[in-house]
């Protein structure tokens, strides 16, 4: 088996601890690994690193393309640009992707849930463009261009076409931002017709769309979208399926892609060992994925599904009572 290098980025408040454990996870699968840990977040500005994004480990990832990245804290309304906005914009990292899908052994509202969001990563109103025209009025621009919009689409159908899904769903805003969203809106039309017609199209205004999704999840296959709707649906989404400690995501650009959990660093739980890491887990095996490891991520896909249905470890976002340790421990104990 060939020997991957791999950054990794253990991130703040429960980063470390569920990072940590999804290393062992993945090395326990047979993966044959150097792991380069580099440091963002609070975590390097505390380390003496100046920023939170630090050049070093910007020119980690540009070197090795693949990374496995805790959560990390970003100061709300004040400080430095989120690491997450910047780490996406400066490495061209425009797909976010976030499959969800109901767990064996999760009770939730709905069964049959199998989505996956698509979410434009670089522009909309993650820009950071943003203004005091006067004292007491500020803007935020939303950025929308056809190239950006062109290369998500292009992506989101490529993506459902591989994997043979059905139907893409845009959800979109424009009958009031008729500029923006009506160009994100022209662009996906454009990839449908032109280059894959033979997927079902559709296209939903968002704030319908929400009451549709919360009514009944399993009409919708692959989601696409602008930024921050994608942001909003993702955590949404994850509430239908048992939370945010079991929803994994990726960053993918053409040069390099990233692989984090959706939630955040959850500072309620921090240092305590009750996070779940199955959600940065199972960002690990979408890593495998990527680096054409199938065969690993199959074993710890079906580890994790059979811990999760005996029911027996499962940490306290679930309803029971392991630690972040006792289930990658039973996870581990699985893995054939
Ligand atoms: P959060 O996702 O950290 O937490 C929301 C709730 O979910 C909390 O009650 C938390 O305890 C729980 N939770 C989250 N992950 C969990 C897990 N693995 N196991 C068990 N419970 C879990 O969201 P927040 O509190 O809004 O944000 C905290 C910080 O994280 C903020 O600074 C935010 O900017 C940052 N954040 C980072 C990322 C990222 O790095 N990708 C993503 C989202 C938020």
């Amino acid at each position: 088996m060939a020997k991957h290098t791999i950054v990794l980025i253990p991130g703040d408040g429960i980063g470390p601890e569920v990072s940590q454990a999804a290393c062992r996870v993945l090395e326990a699968s047979g993966l044959s690994v150097t792991w380069v840990e580099a440091l963002a977040g609070a975590s390097a500005v505390e380390r003496g690193m100046g920023d939170v994004l630090p050049g070093e480990t910007l020119d980690a990832i540009k070197r090795y393309k693949i990374a496995l990245k805790g959560p990390v804290t970003t100061p709300v309304g004040k400080g430095f640009k989120s690491v997450n906005v910047q780490l996406r914009q400066k490495l061209n990292l425009y797909a976010a992707v976030r499959p969800v899908r109901n767990l064996p052994g999760i009770k939730t509202r709905f069964e049959g849930v199998d989505l996956v969001i698509v979410r434009e990563n670089t522009e909309g109103l993650y820009s950071g463009i943003e203004n005091e025209v006067v004292p007491g009025v500020v803007t935020s621009l939303k950025v929308a261009s056809e190239a950006a919009c062109t290369r998500i689409a292009r992506y989101a159908f490529r993506y459902a076409n591989r994997r043979h899904r059905q139907k893409i769903t845009v959800f979109h805003k424009a009958n009031i931002m008729k500029l923006s969203d009506g160009l994100f809106l022209k662009c996906s039309r454009k990839i449908f017709e032109e280059e894959y017609p033979n997927i079902n199209y559709d296209e939903v205004i968002i704030d319908a769309g929400c009451m549709k999704m919360v009514q009944d999840p399993t009409k919708f296959d692959v989601l696409l979208m602008e930024n921050l709707y994608g942001d909003l649906m993702s955590d949404l989404c994850a509430g239908l399926v048992g939370g945010l400690g079991v929803v994994p995501g990726s960053n993918i650009g053409d040069d390099a892609a990233i692989f984090e959990a959706v939630h955040g660093s959850a500072p309620d739980i921090a240092g305590k060992g009750w996070a779940n890491p199955l959600a940065i887990i199972m960002s690990g095996v979408m890593m495998l994925n990527h680096i054409h490891e199938e065969a690993l991520a199959t074993k710890i896909k079906t580890a994790y599904d059979a811990v999760l249905a005996e029911g027996k470890n499962l940490t306290r976002d679930l309803g029971g009572t392991a630690s972040t340790d006792q289930f990658a421990d039973a996870l581990i104990g699985k893995i054939k």
